[in-house]
């Protein structure tokens, strides 16, 4: 089989599942921590790198948490999300929705609408700079409760930025019901965002349900468990319902114990619509590029194959019809081009 490395660093891709602090990169960490002398995270490239090794998943939550806590005032927000796009542009990303979450922000006591004002100006600044469109999904931390899907809720509708096309539910799964969330994602949709949540990482096809009759559901993040309920599956492929797919993700979260395992092969089988992703790309020691590596060893594809995964992810994007029909033909002439 082929080395597909070098034509999937060239292919001209769509990210659909990645989180905003889970993309901060060991060097975006030490710019943020220059800012910030008194944090405990190493500055040194060395340490740095190890420090960002990623060992289990307690050691990806203590890294993880100490970003967080590196973002303190609006121009960390904006430096961070400016220097995401910058590791997006080198992986020839050329659309991204990032998954991004006020609420931990604001709990920090950065203002609601500084917040907004240093994602946006990021986002039109990578836009002209990098050619990298951002586009958001505003996500509810489900261990924080109630509190936070409605300050959630209430920051996109009311503030609701230009970049903004998505709600979104994260964190962990277990003891934190879907349906609680339902009238905050009633409201998102009414406003018209997207819904995106996650579901069916940890827990069974029961939450996967729940996302998609109690939130409506338009795409499932992760959804690892649908292959456990073959009507879910059904279901899935009939209403063209995307999974967003991030096998190394599932891998150090420990959804699916190895990747040989990885149910991504039985999804595509069943017929249902696939996006491959990277979740919390520098954390988990991974980026898009090494996903679609994996992805294209577990689906056995060829670079055709791997360019029509691409085209998944522009076709369910939230991006304008004009935007997709582009974006899709560049990857049609790419891989013409590297095919010939
Ligand atoms: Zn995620």
């Amino acid at each position: 089989m082929p080395d597909l490395a070098p034509f999937i660093a060239g292919l001209p891709k769509a990210e659909l599942h990645v989180h905003h602090v889970g993309s901060a990169s060991p060097r975006i960490v030490a710019e943020l921590a220059a800012r910030h002398p008194d944090s405990p995270v190493p500055t040194d490239p060395e340490a740095l790198a190890d420090f960002f090794t990623f060992r289990d998943f307690a050691h990806f939550i203590e890294v993880y948490l100490s970003v967080v806590d590196l973002i303190r005032d609006a121009e960390d927000v904006r430096l961070l999300t400016y220097e995401v796009a910058r590791d997006m542009a080198r992986q020839n990303i050329r659309y991204a929705e990032l998954t991004v979450t006020p609420y931990s922000s604001t709990r920090r006591g950065i203002p609601d609408a500084a917040f907004v004002e240093a994602i946006e100006d990021a986002r039109i600044a990578a836009e002209a700079d990098l050619g990298v469109r951002l586009r958001w999904c505003f996500d509810i931390p489900g261990e924080a409760g109630l509190t936070s899907a409605e300050e959630t809720e209430r920051i996109a509708t009311k503030l609701r930025p230009e970049g903004l096309v998505s709600f979104g539910l994260g964190g962990p799964e277990i003891g934190v019901p879907r349906p609680q969330f339902a009238p905050y994602f009633e409201r998102a949709i009414a406003a018209g965002l997207h819904s995106v949540p996650h579901a069916g990482e940890t827990t069974g096809p029961q939450t996967i349900w729940d996302a998609l009759t109690d939130l409506r559901a338009e795409r499932i993040g992760h959804g690892t468990s649908a292959t456990q309920d073959p009507k879910l599956l059904a279901h899935l492929a009939e209403h063209r319902i995307p999974l967003e797919v991030a096998p190394t993700s599932n891998i150090a979260t420990r959804a699916v114990a190895t990747l040989e395992e990885h149910p991504l092969k039985q999804m595509v089988e069943a017929g249902c619509l696939v996006t491959i992703n990277s979740d919390d790309p520098p954390m988990f020691g991974t980026d898009l590029n090494s996903e679609y590596a994996i992805a294209a060893r577990l689906l056995d594809l060829d670079a055709q194959g791997v360019a029509d995964l691409a085209k998944n992810a522009v076709e369910v994007s939230f991006m304008e019809a004009a935007d997709k029909k582009k974006l899709a033909a560049e990857i049609d002439s790419y891989t013409e081009a590297a095919l010939r």
